[in-house]
């Protein structure tokens, strides 16, 4: 049983076993009964699955105060040079092959990071190898903080017709900078919206905002 102390300073318990995470309160911890389950599907097919996320790379160019990799979170790794090698992009492939729903319209394949902008040229490598074998049915999906969308980055996306970016920004420029800071300190989002006027003006039927 674990300790779990909320910013409230409410304590609760938890308890992870068979794939259940269980809540405690401080009352029922004592008779020990659970009073939340969240359970995972009991069966997953191994062989019907549409969607795949990669983490292309460790790093990233931002250190947004409250990210999960920013060291500040128990377990949780910090940012780092680490990023996928070749090999295990190999293997990538053969597994997605081996588990991709036969029967699917779509495959989609998400590249996640950090920014995984970073590790662009195994992104197109990557690609690559999985149009050669799916052909029309890969729809390919980037999260991305939107610092790396250069014009360059930004022509090269338009060349697919299969690509979704999804840009993050916090609100407004105050909200954004607070936390959303470059590596060097400095706010980012006038940096990122300067990007997103050049995918506007270079694919504007492409960008819808949320
Ligand atoms: S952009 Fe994402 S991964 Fe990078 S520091 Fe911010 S929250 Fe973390």
């Amino acid at each position: 049983m674990h300790k779990f102390t909320t910013s409230s300073g409410k304590c609760l318990w938890y308890d992870v076993t068979n794939n259940r995470i269980s809540l405690y309160s401080k009352e029922s911890e004592e008779k020990a009964l659970p009073v939340v389950h969240f359970n995972q599907p009991a069966i997953i097919d191994g062989s019907k699955i549409t969607m795949f996320t990669i983490e292309m790379t460790q790093q990233c160019n931002l250190r947004c105060s409250y990210c999960c990799y920013s060291g500040k979170y128990r377990d949780r790794r910090q940012h780092n040079e680490k990023e996928i090698s070749y090999d295990t992009l190999r293997d990538v492939v053969e597994f997605i092959e081996k588990h991709a729903d036969k029967d699917a319209a779509e495959i989609t394949v998400c590249f996640y990071g950090g920014e995984a902008l970073l590790a662009r040229k195994k992104i197109e490598w990557l690609i690559e190898g999985l149009n050669t074998i799916y052909g029309e049915r890969t729809r390919f999906s980037l999260s991305t903080n939107g610092l790396a969308l250069t014009e360059n980055i930004i022509d090269w996306i338009a060349s697919f017709d299969n690509f979704l970016v999804n840009v993050t920004i916090d609100g407004n420029k105050m909200m954004h900078d607070r936390c959303r800071k470059t590596i060097a300190g400095k706010g980012s989002y006038d940096m990122i919206v300067r990007n997103l006027e050049v995918f506007k003006k270079n694919i504007p039927m492409f960008l819808i905002k949320e």
